[in-house]
């Protein structure tokens, strides 16, 4: 099966016009996008993701998103629990399992990210993100739920996780849930394929997916 790949944006291109010019050239790869909010309801693609939802489907949130708005625009898929925010915002497991639910509820399919600082225990972590962000959703639900690996020592810092060691990650990770997992962290054209070769469903990509011809190159080297 053809490997999932999606770009992060993150807060990057600067304009909606940058965004779409953007897109344009790497729209054809198939992979999907992950945009900032504003942009998501600008590109028209069946293959948009969102890069965090709130919790709740409506009330006084004042500047929150809720996944039923995400899916009335046709986002089908959204990042909930990327290290950045759970870095800079706080996201808690707690936060994250309830963003998870209700994500689940309002039929997307959520990318939850996972995975260890520098000099934390991978496993140790792995094992107790999974359990808390994963914690009461039922078994059907789970099988929706796509998980990306990333090491965040490895996260726009260009300090690449060797492949056998992402891969103990990976098989600790399906040992336990025998969903689609995905690598991400300063992948590039030159070392994508390891992470596919060593057994991951995709890749995350955040920095090279801002360069067109970089990231069309990993999409066709995978
Ligand atoms: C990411 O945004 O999750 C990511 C992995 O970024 P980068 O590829 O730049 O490390």
């Amino acid at each position: 099966m053809k490997p999932l790949i999606i770009a992060n944006w993150k807060m990057n291109p600067s304009t909606i016009k940058e965004a779409k010019e953007l897109f344009d050239k790497v729209k054809n790869t198939g992979a999907i996008i992950c945009a900032p909010f504003v942009y998501l309801s600008e590109l028209k693609s069946d293959n948009l993701c969102a890069q965090n939802c709130y919790w709740e489907s409506s009330g006084a949130y004042t500047g929150e998103i809720s996944p039923n708005m995400l899916r009335d625009l046709g986002i089908a898929y959204v990042i909930i629990g990327h290290s950045e925010r759970r870095m800079h915002f706080q996201e808690t497991d707690e936060m994250i399992n309830k963003k998870l639910k209700a994500a689940l509820t309002a039929d997307l399919k959520p990318i939850l990210c996972i995975g260890e600082k520098k000099g934390e225990n991978a496993k140790e972590v792995i094992e107790k993100q999974l359990k808390y962000d994963l914690d009461e959703i039922s078994e059907k639900d789970l099988k929706k739920i796509i998980i990306a690996y990333e090491p965040v020592w490895a996260i726009g810092t260009g300090d690449f996780c060797e492949s056998g060691r992402a891969k103990d990650a990976l098989e600790f990770i399906k040992e336990k849930f025998n969903n689609k997992v995905l690598y991400g962290g300063s992948v590039n054209s030159k070392i994508s394929k390891n992470y596919i070769d060593v057994g991951f469903d995709g890749l995350l990509v955040g920095g090279a997916s801002l360069k067109a011809d970089e990231f069309i190159e990993i999409n066709q080297n995978v």
